[in-house]
Parts: structure tokens; C-alpha cells; sequence
């Protein structure tokens, strides 16, 4: 029988081969395959895949290939490296550090094969290990922030991309929609157009590239890691300073005297100066307004109107629609009303006439420049994306002979999970459920297999004695100089937008 646990990551020759042009035989598993393998084949067995690759070519995924009878990883080792701006007068500070990823590692497959890399180093004198692989994630999801108050479409509606249904959009939060793209049953729990089209978009997004979006009954995106989102052919440039009634407690003082009323228009909560207790502190007469929706406190109204792309994230093109008149008794003629959105990106002014009817008139400069400060205290509206995987099943086997140890110590903080080198955030409870920032990865730190599945890099670093007790497999450590003078890598500098340095954890290093 001939197999091909020989995997080479140090061939330089690997980038001349082709890749997705020529197709991947992958083995029929009807047939044995040490008799129906021809000899220019190799077969690879980092995934339950198993690509028969013929030399010169690539398997499935492109990430493995047959160089000169050598299965060997495509991409380099990426390593990550501090320098440090200050010289090395401290322990903590050890310039020019280098920290091994799981970008280019490879995966070991089935998972009781010790990890690709197990790396020693050394930091303020403490002997440490990272283990360090490439995670093969069936459930794994992508949650992303849409910094935006128009509508993008009801919540829990489905998500489409390519026309398969890729995802749903989930609890808006403040100035802010929501989405969970991708996930487990988009990617093997129907059919496979769908999965196979989950996993392109999950890759895509992953790779900090833009990927186009529809949402049923709702808005059609243009969603990207770090760029604003394009909202039906738009691109949003700020999200909201606060909801109606936010607004209205931020600027009440500096309307105070200008204007005798503001109504600050919100799809959440509608705010108005006078009833709202920012007017009532400053002794605010009341103007007589009386607002469409329902009042939830004084001078705070929900549902003024539809969700939608006019003001302050509703339907309304026209402020006044929400106005359901003033109360005689209480307005006069020649009060001063205001009508902005939460972005200022809508004002309007109005002075009531005899009838008590506003009509348009030219804003002051003092009451404009109150509107600038609101667009002055919206931020940029981005779309950020993050990953959530659950690295707790049989990937642990590749860390240690005992995975729930493995689970514990992370626990207890005596083990540090990166993701490409960046923090990532473990969640509470069972398992080891990580969510990372994919900004904060290096490029190109997202692949797949055709199962299909998302691939994606994990370290988990420790002390040495930690990882002896831990049962974990100590006769395949290597020292950091080994990995770094013997693989083909490429070096990415550590910046603090990644996190932590990986090396440098308190309650790790005790
Ligand atoms: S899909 Fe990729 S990792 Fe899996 S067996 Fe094929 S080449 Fe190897």
C-alpha cells in the first residue's frame, strides 16, 4: 500500500504549478486506492479528501500539491514577527520576535496525527510550545457588523448570494445591522450548489475581499472587512451619533435658546426636545407638537413610520408625514422647529405660520452648526467581519492525547488561542468556541476543502511543563530556529490592531 504522509513545505518550485485551471482527480472511494493509484499520482491525506494528485498539479482545494512526487503545502509558512521600537531593556521586550501561524501550515488528518507544527521557544525565560495547524471547520459562521440605520430587511430574513440562501440577518444593535453568514447548515445541511456557494463567499469574506449580497425583502449589499458598506448601489458613509432620543440628550443645550422645538427623527426611538426630559431640564415651554407612532416615555416615540432608506433609517422622504399637527391651545405662530435625522445627513427648519402650519424656511447659521456637530460625531460607517468557529471536537487530538485537558487549560487561561497570530476570543461554556476579527489576520489566511468546509488557521501556545502535563505530543516539538531556517515562509509584521503579542500573555506566562 503507498501512502504519503511526507508532506513538504520547503519546495520552492511549488508556485510554478497550476492550480483550480486543471482539475483535481479526487479518489474514487469505490475502490481501494492503493491499487487504482497510478505512480505519478500522490495522494494527499490532509483532509478526508483525499486527492489523488498527479505531478504537477494541485488537489481540490490548491492548497496541496504534487511536486516532483512530494506532496507539498502551496503556500508558505507565515510567520509573524515583532519588532520591538524600543531596545531590550526589559524581559517583556524581546525585539524581533517571531511567532509560527497556522497561515500555510497544513492540517494533519485523521486528527490524532500530532499537528503540522509544535514549535519551542523561549519567552522571559520560560520554555513554550504553540501548536500550531490549519482547523478544517464545518461549523463555523461569519458574523458581520453593517455600521448602518437604513433598512437592509426584516430580521431573520434570508441572505442570498449567487442566488443560493447563504445566511440571515440576525439582531440590529446600536447604529448598527447585523448578519450571520455561513455556518454548518448552509454548508453540508442542504444541497450541494448550496454548501459549495457558502464556502466561496464564507472564503471570500474571510479574505478580507468584497462579496455581494441580497437580502429577501430587503436591501441588496456590497459587504467588505473594513470598507463601508454599499447599500442598493450606496455607498454609507457615517452611522447614526445615537438613536432619536440619544441625539436629543447630546445637543439639547446647544439647540437650547435657537429653536423653540426638535423633533430628532429615528426608526428606533423618535426624539423631542421639548417633552424629553433634556428640555424639561432646561425649562423647555412646551410647543404643542403631537407626534405620530407610540410614545413610549415623554418625548420618546417608537414607530413614527416604516423602516426604510429616507430619514433616520425610516421610509419617510417628507419629516413633516410624522407630524400629526399642534395643539392650538399650546403653539403660536412663528415658533421655530427643527427636523433632523440621527446623521444630520436630513434637516430641515420650519416657523409655524398663523395656521400653526410649518413652512420651510432658511436655517440659521447657529441652529446649521448644531446639525454639523451631529454629522461631526458620526463615525465612519464600516462593515466589520468576524469569525466564529468551534475548534473543540477532534482537533484537539492533534494538540494532545487527552482533547478535554486541552479545553480546560484554555479555560483557565494556561493555554493562549490565536487565530493567524491574532486574539481571539474564546467564549464561555463547553468547547473551544473562538471568534476572531478577520482584519486582524494575515491576508490570505482563509482556504476550504471541497466537503466542504472552511480552513483557517489556529495556534494554542503554552508553557512546556504545561503542555507535558497536558499529555500533549512532546516528541514532535521543534525549536523555532528549525521551523524558521528549514520552511518556506513568509514573514508579516505584528501590529497591535492583531491583539496581544501571541508570546507575551500574563496569565499564561503566570
Ligand atoms: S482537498 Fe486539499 S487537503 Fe483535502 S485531500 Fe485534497 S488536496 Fe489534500
Amino acid at each position: 500500500m503507498t501512502t504519503h504522509n511526507r508532506v513538504d513545505h520547503s519546495n520552492d518550485n511549488a508556485e510554478d504549478f497550476p492550480s483550480a485551471a486543471s482539475p483535481p482527480q479526487v479518489m474514487d472511494k469505490s475502490r481501494p486506492r492503493s491499487d487504482n493509484m497510478a505512480a505519478n499520482k500522490v495522494e494527499c491525506n490532509a483532509c478526508p479528501v483525499l486527492c489523488q494528485i498527479t505531478e504537477g498539479r494541485t488537489g481540490a482545494c490548491d492548497r496541496y500539491a504534487n511536486v516532483s512526487g512530494v506532496l507539498t503545502r502551496v503556500d508558505p509558512l507565515v510567520l509573524m514577527q515583532r519588532i520591538s521600537a524600543e531596545p531590550a531593556t526589559t524581559e517583556d521586550q524581546e525585539p524581533d520576535a517571531l511567532f509560527v501561524t497556522g497561515v500555510g501550515a497544513g492540517t494533519t488528518y485523521p486528527d490524532y496525527k500530532p499537528a503540522p507544527f509544535i514549535v519551542a521557544s523561549k519567552v522571559r525565560g520560560i520554555d513554550m510550545v504553540t501548536v500550531v495547524t490549519e482547523g478544517i471547520f464545518s461549523y463555523c459562521s461569519f458574523k458581520v457588523k453593517i455600521d448602518t440605520d437604513r433598512y437592509l430587511g426584516p430580521e431573520r430574513a434570508s441572505i442570498r448570494h449567487k442566488g443560493e440562501e447563504v445566511g440571515h440577518v440576525t439582531t440590529a444593535e446600536y447604529g448598527s445591522q447585523m448578519l450571520s453568514l455561513g455556518g454548518v447548515h448552509h454548508l453540508t445541511g442542504s444541497t450541494k450548489k448550496e454548501g459549495r456557494i457558502t464556502c466561496d463567499m464564507m472564503m471570500a469574506l474571510g479574505n478580507k475581499q468584497a462579496v455581494e449580497l441580497e437580502i429577501e425583502g430587503g436591501a441588496k449589499l456590497i459587504v467588505q472587512a473594513g470598507r463601508a458598506p454599499i447599500v442598493d448601489g450606496v455607498e454609507e458613509k457615517h452611522m447614526r451619533v445615537g438613536c432619536g432620543s440619544a441625539a436629543v440628550g447630546m445637543f439639547a443645550k446647544q439647540w437650547f435658546g435657537h429653536v423653540d422645538e426638535v423633533v430628532v427623527v429615528d426608526d428606533h426611538i423618535t426624539g423631542v426636545l421639548s417633552e424629553h426630559q433634556a428640555g424639561r431640564c432646561l425649562d423647555m415651554p412646551p410647543s404643542g407638537i403631537k407626534m405620530k407612532g407610540r410614545k413610549s416615555t415623554p418625548g420618546r416615540y417608537f414607530q413614527v413610520a416604516n423602516p426604510g432608506n429616507g430619514w433616520g433609517g425610516t421610509d419617510i422622504a417628507d419629516p413633516l408625514e410624522i407630524i400629526d399637527g399642534f395643539d392650538a391651545e399650546v403653539a403660536r405662530a412663528g415658533m421655530r422647529l427643527l427636523m433632523t435625522s440621527t446623521t444630520g445627513e436630513h434637516a430641515a427648519y420650519f416657523v409655524l405660520d398663523a395656521q400653526l402650519q410649518p413652512v420651510a424656511a432658511e436655517m440659521p447659521a447657529a441652529v446649521q452648526k448644531v446639525v454639523d456637530k451631529i454629522i461631526e460625531n458620526c463615525e465612519p460607517s464600516l462593515s466589520s467581519v468576524l469569525f466564529l468557529a468551534g475548534a473543540g471536537g477532534s482537533l484537539r487530538a492533534g494538540v494532545t492525547d487527552n482533547p478535554v485537558w486541552l479545553t480546560n487549560s484554555i479555560k483557565q487561561a494556561i493555554t493562549n488561542v490565536t487565530c493567524g497570530g491574532a486574539h481571539a476570543y474564546v467564549w464561555a461554556g463547553g468547547g473551544i468556541t473562538v471568534m476572531v476579527d478577520v482584519l486582524r489576520m494575515p491576508d490570505q489566511s482563509f482556504g476550504y476543502v471541497p466537503t466542504p468546509a472552511i480552513v483557517a488557521p489556529i495556534e494554542f501556545t503554552m508553557r512546556l511543563d504545561d503542555y507535558e502535563r497536558l499529555g500533549g505530543h512532546v516528541d514532535r516539538v521543534r525549536a523555532l530556529d528549525d521551523v524558521v531556517s528549514t520552511e518556506r515562509s513568509r514573514v508579516v509584521q505584528w501590529t497591535a490592531e492583531s491583539g496581544p503579542w501571541p508570546l507575551l500573555q500574563k496569565p499564561m506566562l503566570g
